[in-house]
């Protein structure tokens, strides 16, 4: 695929969870149609994709029918069994490549990969079983962070070890996954840059977001981030590094911690993140676009900030309040439409519009 699509094309996008319907949404603005890949029943985006496929990733059938029936795949999430991707890139091109998932669906993989890029990440070290772990606590200390190599999202699959007699309990918590110690990193706030790709090798980011978590789970970000300027720059030209170094085609999200030393790289996400949310209300051209764009092979849009945002998660309970959000016509609501409320569930989230 090297022309651009024309409008009208069909995109087709593994997930069809609230990424893949914002997704959708920003295809359809564009004249795209959009047919959602998912194994669950009733997912959030096919209330506004024009075709759903539910099926195992597995049913090589379905996949089949799904890859021959689109111009272009692409995806909300990294998870995606290899088999899956090998079965629709046999027959259509997916967009992120395979590289940028393979190298963020393992966190020792990833690790390694931005080390090489010369960038700074936490300490690590591989850990498969207690003799492992001990050696990885001799070199890095402790407090350290235990994670699976794979699998792990919003702070799931993660165990702190704030000194060396909880080891054993923290590589319990692993259950046997092949697993990561990260040293500590005594950061002063996180950051993340949204960083978009279009295929001839442009490269675009959104201002850095400034991200506050609890209990794993992303709660709010705001624009502008507490950076300095040369900071601002550092975070931008890291991300555009990673993406060149991946041939990436699409959008990323890199998570960043600050210290006083500079920037040290978290994690990547290839593809739109929940801390690029603000820029459906804080740009012309948001993630979501961005993404399409790129993977659509058009020009990649305009993402400058123009205003100052605060983006928050409503998660679970969090719903009550929709009908005091909506009676605020300040607050950009963004609702995935959910019909079960859970706790920690990601049911919605609001933009506002902050004075500077
Ligand atoms: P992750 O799933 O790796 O993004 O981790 C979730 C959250 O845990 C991050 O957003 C941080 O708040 C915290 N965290 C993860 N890794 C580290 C680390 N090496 N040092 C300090 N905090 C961390």
């Amino acid at each position: 695929m090297t022309d651009p699509l024309r409008t009208g094309a069909t995109i087709g996008i593994l997930g069809g969870g609230q990424l893949g319907r914002m997704l959708s949404v920003a295809a359809s603005r564009l004249g795209f149609k959009c047919h959602i890949f998912e194994p669950g029943a009733a997912p959030p985006a096919s209330q506004v994709a024009d075709i759903t496929t539910c099926a195992p990733y597995e049913d090589t059938a379905a996949l089949q029918s799904f890859a021959r029936s689109v111009d272009v795949v692409t995806y909300e999430f990294e998870n995606i069994p290899t088999s899956a991707l090998d079965c629709v890139e046999a027959i259509v091109p997916i967009r992120p490549g395979r590289e940028a998932l393979r190298v963020s669906q393992d966190r020792l993989t990833e690790k390694t990969f931005l080390q090489d890029l010369g960038l700074t990440v936490a300490p690590f070290s591989d850990v498969t079983d207690a003799a492992s772990l001990d050696a990885a606590l001799q070199r890095i200390g402790a407090p350290a962070i235990l994670k699976t190599r794979r699998f792990g999202y919003d702070g799931k699959g993660q165990a702190r070890i704030m000194a060396r007699e909880n080891a054993a309990s923290a590589l319990a918590d692993m259950s046997g996954q092949p697993s990561i110690l990260e040293g500590f990193v005594n950061f002063s706030h996180e950051v993340s840059v949204i960083a978009a790709r279009s295929s001839d090798g442009a490269v675009a980011c959104f201002d850095p977001g400034e991200n506050v978590h609890k209990d794993g789970i992303l709660r709010t970000t705001q624009v502008p981030a507490r950076l300095s300027g040369a900071q601002r720059t550092d975070a931008v030209l890291l991300a555009g590094k990673i993406l060149n170094a991946l041939d990436y085609v699409g959008v990323m999200g890199v998570e960043l911690f600050v210290t006083p030393q500079g920037l040290v790289v978290n994690e990547i996400a290839p593809r739109v993140h929940n801390s690029g949310h603000w820029t459906q209300n804080g740009c012309m051209v948001d993630q979501f676009e961005q993404h399409i764009r790129a993977v659509a092979g058009w020009p990649l849009g305009d993402g400058t900030r123009h205003c100052d945002i605060v983006m928050e998660n409503l998660i679970g309970d969090d719903m009550d309040r929709v009908p005091d959000l909506a009676r605020d016509g300040t607050a950009a609501l963004h609702l995935y439409g959910k019909a079960e409320v859970k706790p920690g569930r990601k049911m919605g989230h609001v933009n506002r519009v902050v004075q500077s």
